[in-house]
């Protein structure tokens, strides 16, 4: 078993395709904000339904840039699960905001409506503006998404659906299907949909991330302020100082012009990062349907392991387009500690991640906060390991897992 190769829990899937559209693009004239960014971008909403997507660094400023679009800033607060990764919560801070952290379901990690009502609770009481909800579809599958909606509609808040995991899932909570990305135009405080392309996630860029969204001002400021807050055509009304150097003679803007409403980030993602997520996206569905069927193997070789180890549960309402295989592990009942398991793990070729340490847990929130009681996000933390999962592994990769796990349990 140690001499097959080793297996990591995910793994970026690099083609012969990928590497010559990435070519391409260092031959040819744009490195950066060229044909690949705006091909990527109208590629990425045609594929999750959305009217428009803004392509940016990586999904921590996405995030970012969506926070900021919506003017969350000081006094504010955010909804966010604590199981999730630090960047939704850390760019709401960045923002000036605060985070109000909400419990997750401790089976499925994922953030429901009770959840999210008791976080804006606290913080109303603590004397926060309550501006958004940040509902996280960890590990590919959707939060309550259109109950989510219909709270924050109710309640007169933003939706930033934090993505990063579920790029090609399909959320059925508003019964129909509706593609992650597609958004909730009904949430009139406005609905933004955030996706990461680090290489551990369903597509790779190698560093990227993008917005999706419909209304037109709202993902018109995305895009300022992905780029400096820069504007090349003269605002009406924005009162800008040096009326000569607007327009030409003819009324066009003059090349160097531009002006700044307000300042912006340089969030944007090269060409040569395009090209790549964007061949990449070509294959979006051969990586889902082979995630699912590695799943669905997982599923009947993990079965003998119950009750010490249990698939991830089915949420109902979505059809998930899998990014981990987060197993549920008893490991008390195992007699085990979860280091000494993932250390026989990778003892025998298989390694494993845990997603996440409860971000309410950390030293920076722990100082801001204090000790918060959310039971769900430790219980889901206590039992969570993330098995390898990825579209280049083999099916008999998945009984070599299930085989180390039920060797390193027994
Ligand atoms: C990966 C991830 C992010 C951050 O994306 P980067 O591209 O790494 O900046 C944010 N939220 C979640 C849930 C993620 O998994």
């Amino acid at each position: 078993m140690a001499s097959l190769p080793f297996l990591p829990y995910g793994r970026q899937s690099v083609e012969e395709d990928d590497i010559a559209a990435v070519a391409a693009v260092l031959r040819g004239d744009w490195l950066t904000q060229g044909p690949a960014v705006a091909g990527f971008e109208r590629a990425l909403a045609a594929r999750v339904g959305a009217a428009e997507a803004v392509a940016c660094a990586n999904g921590t400023a996405a995030l970012r840039l969506a926070y900021a679009a919506l003017c969350i800033g000081p006094g504010d607060a955010v909804v966010v699960p604590s199981n999730t990764f630090l960047a939704t919560a850390s760019a709401a801070r960045h923002a000036g905001a605060e985070v109000a952290f909400a419990d997750v379901d401790p089976d499925s990690g994922l953030m429901g409506v009770a959840e999210a009502e008791a976080a804006i609770a606290r913080a109303r009481k603590a004397g926060w503006r309550v501006r958004a909800l940040a509902p996280v579809h960890y590990a590919g599958q959707t939060a309550p998404t259109a109950a989510l909606a219909a709270l924050a509609q109710a309640e007169g808040l933003a939706l930033v659906e934090d993505a990063c995991h579920a790029i090609g899932t399909v959320d059925l909570s508003g019964g129909h299907e509706r593609p992650v990305g597609a958004g909730w135009p009904e949430v009139e405080a406005g609905s933004l949909t955030v996706f990461s392309f680090h290489p551990v996630k369903t597509i790779a860029a190698g560093e990227g991330g993008a917005v999706t969204g419909n209304d037109p001002a709202l993902m018109a400021r995305v895009r300022r302020l992905c780029n400096h807050g820069m504007m090349r055509e003269p605002q009406a009304g924005e009162g800008f100082t040096d009326p000569d150097a607007a327009l030409d003679a003819e009324g066009n803007p003059n090349p160097w012009y531009y002006e700044m409403a307000e300042p912006g980030f340089n969030h944007r993602l090269s060409d040569i990062h395009a090209a790549l997520v964007l061949s990449q996206l070509g294959r979006l569905d051969r990586f889902v349907e082979r995630r699912s069927r590695l799943m669905a193997l997982y599923a009947g070789r993990l079965a003998p392991l119950a009750p010490l180890v249990r698939p991830p549960a089915l949420v109902p309402g979505c059809r998930p387009a899998w990014h981990l295989c987060a197993a549920r592990i008893d490991f008390p009942a195992a007699g085990r500690t979860r280091s000494a398991v993932m250390a026989g793990l990778r003892a025998l070729g298989v390694g494993t991640q845990v997603h996440y340490i409860p971000v309410h847990r950390q030293p920076y929130w722990r100082r801001r906060y204090g000790d918060l009681a959310l039971p769900g996000a430790m219980s889901h933390y206590a039992h969570t390991l993330s098995l390898p999962l990825f579209p280049a592994m083999a099916d008999d990769d998945v009984d070599r897992v299930a085989a180390a796990l039920e060797r390193v349990l027994s």
